[in-house]
């Protein structure tokens, strides 16, 4: 049974991202969820989103969430994990996705890149789209999970206020 690493910005953890780590930690014997650390251009900083995703899946055994910096082929070497998991949610997503397997690939022969496909009702999810609406004061309160939802809130105070919650 191989170790798998999810890495993602996850800026920030949607219900989306938690339906692909539900479905990854029940196919790998153990699931590193790796938040890609940027000093800047996010909502959340890295600790914040490593501490919304750790939450999010503290029921979940075998599933750990780090922060990585580089390569994500060399975090996964590093974690001793020889699977990569990627979600996938449509067309536009794969042509990207598609050209980062193959460079992985080609940087790490050894890690196999495993697509999961987007859950139905979680297709439309992205981090963009929520800090898009969330930024301008809708309620994304059923699409992320609770701290992510008050988070949110907090960061974008003005925009619900403007809009009377
Ligand atoms: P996003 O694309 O949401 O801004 P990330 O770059 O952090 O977020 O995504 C990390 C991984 O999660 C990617 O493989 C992405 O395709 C996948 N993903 C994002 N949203 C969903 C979703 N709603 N359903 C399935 N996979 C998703």
């Amino acid at each position: 049974m191989a170790t798998a690493v999810y890495p993602g910005r996850f800026d920030p953890v949607t219900n989306g991202h938690l339906d692909i780590t539900r479905r990854a930690a029940s196919l790998f014997e153990s699931l590193v969820v790796a938040v890609y650390d940027l000093r800047e251009g996010t909502v959340f900083s890295t600790e914040e989103r490593v501490a919304m995703f750790q939450e999010a899946v503290g029921d979940l055994g075998n599933v750990v969430v780090k922060p990585f910096e580089g390569l994500v082929v060399d975090f996964a070497r590093r974690e001793g994990a020889t699977v990569l998991v990627r979600g996938i949610r449509a067309v536009t997503g794969f042509e990207a996705e598609f050209d980062m397997a193959l460079m992985n690939q080609k940087m790490a022969p050894e890690v196999e890149s495993v697509y999961l496909m987007a859950s139905l009702e979680y297709l439309y999810l992205s981090g963009t789209r929520i800090r898009e609406v969330a930024s301008l004061g809708y309620d994304v309160t059923d699409l992320v999970p609770p701290r992510v939802a008050e988070g949110l809130r907090r960061k974008f105070a003005r925009a619900y206020a403007g809009r009377g919650g």
